[in-house]
């Protein structure tokens, strides 16, 4: 690793850092336990958001590439021994797959770092040792698979299975690359499914490291990775004859086009984690400061590029105007800088076209009549910030109806609103398609209570945000999707029920 060093200025942050040294030694779709090379023999870039350079050429999959994972992974589940293992042998591999990431973390933080601008000290000491245990957790549930005897109303015997649903897509955004990755794939192995994974194309690297460790333990064809475009390699996995289910995480537009697509096929079933356009709503009683702190975490954690952000924050009126004030003060803690410097807590957004997406939306926001309160422009300092897809955080006040109120932005901007009243408040959290999360602060117990089951939201966080567990099922309501990721709701959704049904002796059966 490069020295990251610094003498702690926040003045530095705007110097060109060390670049570390790319270790991108793979770069090949993974397809029946080998690296190889597209059949169009096709790549595309990916780049360091950083700086906008290209970092590597990744081989681009297609329909032909997604052809022969999918064979691959039929195979695997029909003859090989993966969905046969007792589920303690499964768990034991799936340990040792764990072991290997801890002893790859930083390595892998690099990965997300240079290929998603994500900040290295957080990857290092979350998402990656994060995934390892997620790993861990769906291992440890593997050999606890078991279906139910029934006590039937007649006088019948009957036991249900809880059998593997057999081949699994799963496609991955690029705002969460390792976490995204192992949310889906760990209870997926757990099941006994064999899996095809369609990283984004932003964001292959990781994906394909996760690969080359598979290779130790994991059988050929249970972890397949094709690399490629969402039009072109994604729609070839969501439309595929012989792939039995999708998981997918992204967005709400595409989501709706996988549904179609696999009603359009073989009628696989299907589990979407979409967007979302969150509230955080902030009562009278809240003290003040952990207020700022949570709202700004909210939106401006992973540089807003989170579907849970917290993009609409609705502060009760007796306390507004000293909120604000409080906000503008604690937004400067949110230094924008190099993801590699300690001191960093915004890197850049992770491509161009996201880039130019937050900035269009706060000419937007300016537009249609908000109070720009702070932030509003690319953070283009020194050094090679200028090249880079760097936003500095920014807060909207006196926000209406408009389209930073409604759209999700997936950036570094807030929406500021005022309530008078509890139904308010609820109502305004309520006015929007997505349902994906929420946030409340307060002291009392009663409003707590009373707003949690108002919201429509699969997740309210109380005095908290972001507090994720993988033993909390997290997943939407409304146009966020459905079907849970995390937990063992999750679990399930790589599983199918079947019925085993015999009359009790000399029983009348029909
Ligand atoms: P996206 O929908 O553009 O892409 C997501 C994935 O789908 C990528 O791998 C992409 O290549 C693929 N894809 C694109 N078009 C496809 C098609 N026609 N058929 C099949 N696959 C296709 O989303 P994104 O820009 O990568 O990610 C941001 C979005 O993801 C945001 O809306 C965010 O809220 C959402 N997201 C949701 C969650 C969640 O858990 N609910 C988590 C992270 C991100």
């Amino acid at each position: 690793m490069a020295n990251h060093g610094s003498n702690g200025s926040s003045d530095d942050l705007t110097f060109p850092l060390e670049i570390p040294p790319a270790k991108i030694r793979f770069t090949k779709l993974f397809i029946g336990g080998e690296f190889v090379d597209s059949v169009s023999g096709k790549t595309f870039e990916t780049i360091d958001p950083r700086t906008g350079e290209t970092i590597a050429r990744v081989s681009e999959g297609d329909k032909e590439d997604i052809d022969l994972a999918v064979g691959a992974a039929r195979r695997a589940f029909d003859h090989g021994p993966w969905p046969r293992l007792p589920g303690a042998a499964r768990a034991k591999i799936m340990h040792k797959f764990a072991d290997l990431i801890d002893q790859h973390i930083e390595e892998l933080a690099t990965l997300d770092t240079l290929n998603a601008g994500k900040l290295f000290s957080w990857g290092k000491a979350v998402d990656i040792p994060s995934v390892a245990n997620t790993l861990r957790y769906f291992a440890g549930a593997a050999d606890k698979i078991h279906g139910q005897v029934l006590k039937m109303s007649r006088e019948l015997h009957a036991y249900t299975l809880l059998e593997p649903i057999g081949v699994v897509g799963l496609i991955i955004p690029w705002n969460f690359p390792s976490t995204m990755f192992f949310v889906k794939v760990s209870p997926a192995l757990a099941a006994g499914c064999t899996m095809v994974v369609k990283p984004a194309e932003q964001t292959p690297l990781s994906a394909l490291f996760y690969a080359h460790l598979a290779k130790e333990g994991i059988p050929d064809g249970v972890i397949n990775v094709v690399s490629g475009y969402g039009p072109t390699a994604g729609a070839a996995l969501t439309s595929h004859m012989n792939v039995d289910k999708v998981s997918f995480t992204g967005s709400t537009e595409v989501g709706r086009k996988v549904m179609q697509a696999a009603a359009a096929s073989n009628l696989k079933t299907v589990s979407l984690e979409l967007g979302g356009k969150s509230p955080l709503l902030i009562f009278d009683d809240a003290d003040i400061d952990q207020a700022a702190d949570l709202a700004l975490l909210g939106v401006m954690h992973n540089k807003g590029e989170v579907c849970v952000a917290g993009s609409r924050v609705l502060v009760q009126e007796a306390i507004y105007d000293e909120f604000v004030k409080t906000l503008v003060e604690k937004a400067k803690e949110w230094v924008v800088g190099d993801p590699f410097h300690p001191n960093s807590r915004v890197g850049p957004q992770v491509d161009k076209k996201q880039y130019e997406k937050v900035m269009s939306y706060i000419e937007h926001g300016k537009r249609e009549g908000a109070t720009l309160l702070t932030g509003g422009k690319p953070a283009a300092k020194k050094g090679y910030y200028k090249t880079g897809f760097y936003i500095q955080p920014t807060v909207f006040t006196d926000v209406k109806d408009m389209m930073i109120s409604r759209d999700e932005i997936f950036g570094p901007v807030m929406a500021l609103m005022k309530f008078k009243t509890i139904e308010e408040g609820i109502k305004y959290a309520n006015n929007t398609k997505y349902g994906l999360a929420s946030g409340i602060v307060t002291k009392s117990l009663d409003i707590a209570n009373t707003v949690s089951r108002s919201i429509k939201a699969g997740v309210v966080w109380i005095n908290c945000y972001h507090g994720f567990d993988i033993d909390c099922p997290f997943g939407g309501y409304k146009m966020s999707g459905f079907g849970k990721d995390f937990g063992m709701e999750a679990l399930h959704k790589y599983l199918q029920t079947k019925a085993v049904v015999t009359p009790i002796y000399n029983s009348p059966w029909l």
